[in-house]
């Protein structure tokens, strides 16, 4: 299934396909600190906060885009209620998931065209 990119909202930096946030990459930010960085996804439900949060991000000064992950070291007991509300987010945040490992795909293959690095 093919999931479509989050609607873009950076109004003034291009990379990362403008997929960029422009949180991190502004005027004041050195050039060896500026980091392209897309769109955050994660869970929140009564199991935890923000979980399993990770955006597609790129190094300025880097080859490369990653994605970045973070997870939670919380070990919360589920009732049969969570359980079926974390499956339901879980399904959501996979299709995230997918979309942000194609724009992965897309901004790493370099027959694709990618703004420089500014
Ligand atoms: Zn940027």
């Amino acid at each position: 299934m093919k999931v479509p990119f989050p609607t873009p909202k950076a109004d003034r930096c291009e990379a990362l396909a403008n997929q960029c946030t422009g949180r991190d990459c502004g005027e004041g930010v050195a050039s060896q600190d500026r980091l392209h960085r897309g769109l955050s996804h994660s869970m929140t439900g009564s199991y935890g906060n923000a979980l399993m949060e990770f955006a597609v991000i790129h190094w300025a000064e880097d080859a490369v885009p990653e994605i970045e992950f973070v997870g939670d070291g919380s070990w919360p007991s589920l009732n049969l209620e969570q359980v079926d509300e974390l499956i339901a987010d879980f399904d959501r945040h996979l299709q995230s998931l997918r979309a942000a490992r194609e724009h992965m795909a897309l901004l790493t293959d370099p027959s694709v065209h990618r703004p420089s690095a500014s």
